[in-house]
Order: C-alpha cells, then structure tokens, then sequence
C-alpha cells in the first residue's frame, strides 16, 4: 500500500496544507517516542522514509508523502513531550484539532500507541478531536514485541473495549516494527480508506 511512498510536503500552519482537490489522505498520529516514524517506515517498507530517532518533540511539522496519484500518507508530529514549550504546544493543539476535524480529504486515522502505554490522556484527547467525525480510527498497538503473547492478548482486547465504550466503531491490532509484524492486517484496514 504504501510501498511507493514519496516526500511531497511540509506545513506548519493550517495554510500550508496541501490543495484537496481530490486527494484522500490517511493520517498518523502517535504520542513522542511511541514508534509512529518505525511504523510508517515499516508499512513502507523503507528505512528513513519517517525518520526515526529525531529528537523528542522537534518533528513539529506536518508531513505528506504521496502514496499514488491523489492519496497522501500524513504524518502528525508527535505529542506529550514534556520540554516543549507551552506556546508551541497550544499552536499544535490548534493546528492538530482544526486539521483532524475539519479536513474533508482525510479519509481515517492511525493511532500508534506504545502496547505497554496505550490510551494516554493525549491519545483520548486525539480520539475526541476525531471521534466526533465519524471516518473511522485504527490503533496500532506497536511494540508488541515487548510484551508476552498473553499480555498482548490482554492488551488488545482491553483496547478494543474501552474504545469501542468511548470512541464508536474504532479498529485496533498489535504491530511491531522490530518484528514486522501486523503489516498486512494494517494494510487490510487502511486501503479501502483510500479507495473509497
Ligand atoms: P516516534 O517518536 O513515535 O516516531 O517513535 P520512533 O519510531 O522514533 O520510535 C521510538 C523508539 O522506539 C525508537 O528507539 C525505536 O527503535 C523504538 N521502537 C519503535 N518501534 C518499535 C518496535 O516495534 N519494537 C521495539 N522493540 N522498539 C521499537
């Protein structure tokens, strides 16, 4: 799916977004050091196409690749690193808020939460930015790696739980970069995203 995946653009505010016309895009957020940048290399399938191991909090851009003609793959900067400062934190939160709930071309959104860590207060306040829209949400619970098989297991079912509970009908898998697992059950879900 996102094999061919290009760098096409960069915005810091809401004006340097990319025309619409057209496009659909699938978006991916994640809290700082969640393993957001490993998981869209790995679904990639590319190394450095996200780039992994920048500093903490200093991605603060909005990133579009192309991944065909008329559909993007967007990259959110990372939330919850504690050394930004305030003012850069509420242009974020305006800028993050505006664009997941007002976008027309933004199909669905990708959730990359740490499966030792998931549903962080900053990833409840995503899913009600989102939630609200209807498109639908997938939770990538990376690192699974970490974690044995049956905490996964627990993991993702408690997940599942609570944002079906909260969130209306939401998505959620385990991923991992490190083992490239869950690539082709997120390519399942995301594709007809982008081909509807
Ligand atoms: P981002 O800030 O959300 O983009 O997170 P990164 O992708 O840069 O990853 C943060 C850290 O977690 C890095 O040290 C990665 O090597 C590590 N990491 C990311 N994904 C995985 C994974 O699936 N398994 C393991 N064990 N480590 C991972």
């Amino acid at each position: 799916l996102f094999q061919n995946a290009a760098y096409f653009a960069s915005a810091h505010h809401l004006h340097e977004l990319p025309k619409e016309d057209g496009c659909a895009e699938v978006a991916f957020a994640g809290r700082s050091n969640a393993g957001k940048s490993s998981a869209i290399n790995t679904l990639a399938n590319h190394n450095r196409l996200a780039f992994v191991s920048k500093q903490p909090g200093r991605t603060q851009l909005i990133n579009f690749f192309t991944i065909s003609e008329n559909a993007y793959l967007v990259d959110l900067p990372g939330y919850g690193y504690a050394k930004v400062p305030e003012a850069m934190r509420k242009h974020w939160q305006h800028v993050l808020a505006t664009y997941l709930s007002t976008r027309p071309s933004l199909r669905g959104l990708v959730l990359v939460m740490d499966s030792r860590h998931p549903l962080t207060s900053l990833d409840r306040q995503m899913l009600d930015w989102f939630g609200p829209t209807g498109k639908p949400i997938h939770v990538l619970l990376t690192k699974s790696d970490k974690l044995s098989r049956s905490e996964a297991m627990k993991t993702l079912a408690a997940v599942r739980k609570e944002l079906n509970e909260n969130w209306g009908s939401c998505t959620a898998q385990l991923f991992s970069s490190l083992k490239k697992q869950g690539v082709d059950e997120a390519e399942k879900i995301i594709a007809p995203w982008l081909a509807a």
